[in-house]
């Protein structure tokens, strides 16, 4: 998600009136099913712009009548449910909640977040719909009909500054309301009603440390001062934005792809730690090393701004209260000052743990106290999480962050909550309630790189990894076939199309792949092509070139991926795809016959040279698959010299069924998920006695 400068920014206003009409005509005629698709169309509009709002960072509700099953009038509140986005949401992301007995909390002194959200679910219309925000009862307090909340870039620096209310009578006037930080929940709600009721002329609020509020009487009207008071911002901040302070001339320090191996084995290593389980996955990390990121990171005082905290308390759920620090001197040091660094990070994070639990007397479980975000200064940061999506989140906020700090730094400070909200924020019960639920699927957090990737075995296996939970990047000469290939695969993978066999190009596939991952876990060297005639009458160079790609790439990658997963330290494992024709010569196959015989001792020679290292190398022996290697005018070929029908040739095995592509990916994914096996080879053809291994 690309954000721009915030004060650089222009929010444009995207309403439209035939769009608007076209969303209620679409609505029928109920008048209450209209007002609701004009709140999905401007919560769309605000939604699909990352600098108003990110990754669920924000709410919209609109108040209706409705008829109940009695025919009664009823007052609705629609607000936004959990787990939709606000970009593309559609009305069933809305859920409606009866608002009278919502009204009627306000009359409580306290209440607990457990008792609000059971509140707001037994007044739901429709008892299926997911959750109401967290935010619903603010929404609800509030007597305008259309309710509109962000966490914009701008109105975040405006948020976190030491002297927020001389700066928002400035822009403002009258027309905004301060509200002082309050965890979200009940007793944020009740205080912005009380901020509100004693300045009802106000446009909207503006909740400390935290976000925007606007409403209006109608849709348009809400989402217009949402776009006009984030542009008042970015004008007045534009207005107090000096020039950068320039970089410090630096010698060329590492390269970031030379930095993430390294830290996603030494974060591996605490994530393993907190689970108590040796083989734990490792995370995922997303690097964002764009020019204004490595500026802001090469040109401030990090380790000041470094502690200073969140821009909104719901970040610290995916980027922790503060980033892992890795200095210029950090970075040119190695392995053991990283981990130093690392190490300082795991202390410092259990220390505020155990500075902050007692207050809820054993209530709170510690989480993974790995760092969410690294600062690399000078090269660039990387968002860390479970999955490439939770990194990319991370790092999405973080950059954020950047632009909250690079805005709020010049217009007088970026000074967010403490350390005791942002612990609330981070152990709120609601939260904590959700560790330990739901197992991921067995391959998750492990990056995948499979060779060939774009050919019928490889897109078998690239889905059977993605099915268990990993991250694929695949590689293949063809690039419209790769790009098709990581299209079928779906979001949150990667590829990069190059020549195997070329000088240098399993260091840049690895390069590219730790660049979009932070490293690799398995690599899956399947890439091959045979070539036929027999061994007298075989040009040398023919046989040269199959060595090339069934040979020296195998090699090549290998080595290449044994480079990163020694700095990731955390072990590894290495897939190749053999072949039966290793073992059991097919006449006119030697060209591919004898390469495939060297992979498969260097299968075994690397087994026994990389097991100290906890890296694991094994291998399946296919046959007779329909593939690149076996189309089908070869196979009509093959049948008939063996004086039978296609059909017959490939079911020709003990079993007398065919072998499919997804049996060899079976076999793949079996393999790399029998965590003490090392040096195997597994075959899938069916049953063919003559080439069984002994
Ligand atoms: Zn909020």
């Amino acid at each position: 998600m690309k954000t721009t400068k915030a004060g650089s920014m222009k929010f444009e206003n995207q309403w439209d009136d035939a769009a608007a009409a076209h969303c209620m005509a679409q609505a029928g005629d109920d008048p209450a099913d209209r007002q609701l698709a004009l709140r999905v169309y401007t919560s769309r509009l605000i939604g699909q712009n990352p600098d108003l709002v990110m990754h669920g960072g924000g709410n919209t509700s609109v108040k209706l009548t409705r008829r109940d099953l009695y025919g009664n009038e009823v007052r609705v509140l629609h607000v936004k449910g959990s787990g939709w986005d606000l970009g593309d949401i559609e009305a069933p992301g809305l859920p409606g909640v009866l608002l009278d007995p919502l009204l009627e909390l306000r009359a409580l002194d306290a209440l607990s977040d457990e008792e609000m959200v059971n509140q707001q679910r037994r007044n739901l219309l429709d008892s299926s719909a997911p959750n109401p925000s967290v935010e619903t009862l603010l929404h609800a307090n509030l007597p305008h009909v259309f309710v509109d909340h962000t966490h914009a870039t701008p109105f975040l620096a405006l948020a976190n500054l030491p002297d927020l209310d001389a700066a928002l009578r400035e822009i403002f006037g009258d027309r905004l309301a301060v509200v002082p930080y309050i965890l979200p929940g009940f007793g944020l709600a009740k205080a912005a009603a009380e901020v509100f009721e004693t300045n009802p002329q106000v446009e909207g609020l503006l909740l400390k440390n935290h976000g925007h509020f606007a409403f209006g009487a109608t849709a348009r009207e809400s989402y217009d001062r949402i776009i006009a008071h984030t542009n008042e911002v970015c004008d007045w901040l534009a207005r107090r934005r000096g020039p950068l302070k320039p970089a410090a001339a630096v010698a060329r320090g590492p390269e970031p792809q030379e930095i993430l191996p390294v830290l996603r084995g030494l974060v591996g290593d605490v994530m393993a730690a907190h689970q108590s389980n040796p083989d734990a996955a490792m995370p995922v990390l997303d690097l964002r090393d764009g020019a204004e990121v490595r500026d802001f990171l090469a040109s401030r005082d990090l380790a000041d701004l470094s502690r200073r905290g969140v821009a909104t308390p719901d970040h610290v759920l995916r980027t922790k209260r503060f980033p892992l620090l890795l200095t210029r001197d950090v970075l040119a040091s190695g392995r053991a000052a990283l981990a130093g660094a690392v190490e300082t990070f795991l202390q410092d994070y259990r220390a505020y743990f155990d500075r902050n639990a007692p207050r809820f007397g054993g209530a709170k479980t510690l989480v993974s106290p790995h760092p969410c975000v690294a600062w690399m200064e000078g090269l660039g940061l990387a968002g860390i999480g479970a999955t490439a999506k939770a990194a990319s989140a991370a790092a999405d906020l973080a950059e954020q962050t950047l632009e909250v700090m690079r805005e709020g730094e010049a217009a007088g400070g970026f000074r967010p909550i403490g350390e005791a909200d942002t612990f609330d924020a981070e152990y709120w019960s609601l939260e904590q309630a959700k560790l330990g639920k739901g197992v991921p699927p067995v391959l998750t957090g492990r990056v995948v790189l499979i060779t060939g990737g774009a050919g019928a075995i490889g897109r078998a296996c690239a889905a059977a990894f993605a099915a268990q939970g990993a991250q694929v990047f695949l590689v293949d000469r063809e690039a419209a076939a790769l790009d098709e290939a990581l299209a079928a695969l779906g979001p949150w993978h990667g590829g990069a199309a190059m020549d195997i066999t070329e000088p240098g190009a399993a260091a840049e596939a690895l390069a590219r792949c730790v660049r979009r991952f932070g490293g690799i876990d398995i690599l899956l060297s399947n890439a091959g092509a045979a070539t036929s005639g027999d061994m007298a009458g075989l040009d040398e160079a023919v046989l040269r070139q199959s060595f090339e790609l069934n040979f020296f790439a195998h090699n090549a990658f290998a080595r290449a991926a044994t480079g990163v997963m020694r700095a990731q330290g955390r072990g590894g494992q290495i897939l190749f795809n053999i072949s039966k024709q290793a073992v059991n010569p097919g006449r006119n196959f030697g060209a591919y016959g004898l390469p495939k015989a060297a992979t498969f001792f260097l299968l075994r020679q690397l087994a026994l040279e990389l097991g100290p290292d906890g890296i694991r190398v094994n291998g399946v022996n296919a046959d007779r698959i329909r593939s690149g290697l076996l189309t089908g005018d070869f196979i009509a070929e093959r049948a008939e010299a063996r004086g039978t029908d296609p059909d017959s040739y490939m079911a020709g095995n003990l079993l007398g069924r065919e072998v499919e592509a997804r049996h060899v990916a079976k076999a793949f994914t079996d393999l790399a998920t029998s965590e003490r096996t090392t040096g195997h080879v597994m075959t899938v053809d069916g049953g063919n006695i003559e080439a069984a291994l002994r």
